[in-house]
């Protein structure tokens, strides 16, 4: 029997007028050497398993032009597992295999819609080590009153919730199911486990967004002089704690260069370098986090352009700014708030000349160039601030397209 997919459950389930929820609730874990120990061993079956899947896909393309079936992978790479050379897989639970070996698949779906770069192998050098498992009979629990969760064949780990989960819990009684659960292990010694998690809850109301008022849609123009520029004129500004780290790590790895490669003072290094990354990148998603949720709090409808940030990253001046910033992440940040509560995020095509357009007048001012700031409309005479100027024509394509939904 085929499993039904989440549409098809939806469907049957907007009867109720319910519909599924699916979220995550990533903590930070205190595993015991032991517990490291086969985390570190799982990490590796699954990766073992990925490497293979994508190696023997790559082969199989390579001699006959085809693409190997996932499904006809598997009933293989079953019959492998109890080759003697091969025992060791059946230290971690069957999932573990599965959950690598399918994120070959995703790897290659995302691949083929453009959204990333071809599938790599996966290196036991990685700064990050993971491996993910499905729940079955209960085999995956969590318990917040005790602090705990519960991994197969690895059994209760020590974790700790954040007060946001605690009070998510107290008040929600925790309704959902488990689906799965990843372990990430960073090289800094850290280690994170996610649940995904799924919920039925009421069903979401369709709002007829081409009728929505004017001052309840935003556009937002993402730049380097500022992180975030709005069509009300607000400005976030980036944030600067992050280039001292920066400096810092550039610092460290100066130093890493001049130590013998291999030896205890290198590696020690290496790992407050981990650690660094681990902080900048922890800090840079806080402010992503925080500043996309107050967007989608106050707004019903966030504009915002497609960043292609890959073609950007191209032009080596502009490429360490716009990574710290990681405009990417901050879109894919607000599009599953704005989902999650029920609001719309449009994105528009990033080459809508949206800084050269007069907002006032709608005439073009080719003359424009990355260095003016503020300009004066040649046509009406409309003095602009150029980023101001932007968010305005985002948010103007953002109702253009709002009307012409289907
Ligand atoms: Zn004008």
């Amino acid at each position: 029997m085929a499993r039904k997919t989440v549409k098809q459950r939806n469907k049957e389930l907007a009867k109720d007028g319910v519909q599924l929820h699916h979220y995550g609730f990533k903590m930070r874990a205190i595993a015991t050497p032991e517990q490291l120990e086969k985390m570190y061993q799982f990490a590796g079956c699954a990766r073992f398993a990925y490497n293979f899947y994508l190696n023997e896909k790559q082969e199989v393309y390579r001699k006959t032009g085809e693409t190997l079936k996932y499904g006809e992978f598997k009933k293989a790479f079953n019959g492998l597992k109890d080759h003697p050379e091969f025992l060791w897989l059946k230290q971690t639970d069957k999932f573990v295999l599965e959950c690598g070996m399918e994120q070959v698949e995703d790897a290659f779906d995302r691949f083929f819609k453009g959204q990333n770069k071809y599938p790599k192998f996966k290196s036991k050098h990685n700064s990050k080590q993971s491996f993910s498992t499905k729940s079955t009979n209960g085999n995956i629990k969590l318990d917040v009153e005790n602090n705990q969760v519960k991994l197969p064949k690895i059994g209760w780990v020590k974790v700790k919730f954040s007060k946001k989960q605690r009070k998510l819990y107290q008040e929600n009684g925790f309704n959902a199911q488990i689906k799965g659960a990843t372990v990430s292990i960073h090289s800094s010694g850290q280690v994170h486990i996610s649940m995904k998690l799924e919920e039925v809850i009421p069903m979401k109301q369709e709002t007829d967004w081409s009728s929505i008022s004017d001052d309840q849609i935003i556009g937002c123009d993402l730049g380097l002089t500022h992180f975030l520029i709005d069509s009300n004129g607000n400005k976030i500004d980036n944030p600067r704690y992050l280039k001292n780290d920066l400096y810092k790590l550039a610092k460290l790895q100066r130093q890493l260069k001049n130590k013998i490669k291999g030896s205890s003072n290198y590696k020690k290094l290496q790992k407050k370098i981990a650690k660094l990354h681990l902080k900048i990148s922890n800090t840079r998603k806080d402010f992503l986090h925080q500043q996309s949720r107050k967007l989608v709090n106050e707004n019903q409808v966030i504009v915002l352009e497609d960043l292609n940030v890959r073609g950007l990253i191209k032009n080596k001046k502009l490429a360490r700014s716009i990574s710290d910033v990681s405009w990417s992440m901050f879109v894919a940040f607000v599009s599953y708030k704005a989902n999650w509560d029920g609001k719309k995020v449009v994105l528009i095509d990033r080459f809508f000349a949206s800084s050269k357009q007069c907002n006032s007048c709608k005439s073009k001012n080719t003359l424009l160039s990355l260095s003016n700031r503020i300009w004066v409309c040649p046509n009406c005479g409309t003095e602009h601030d150029r980023d101001e100027n932007s968010a305005k024509n985002i948010k103007e394509e953002g109702i253009r397209i709002l009307q012409n939904l289907p």
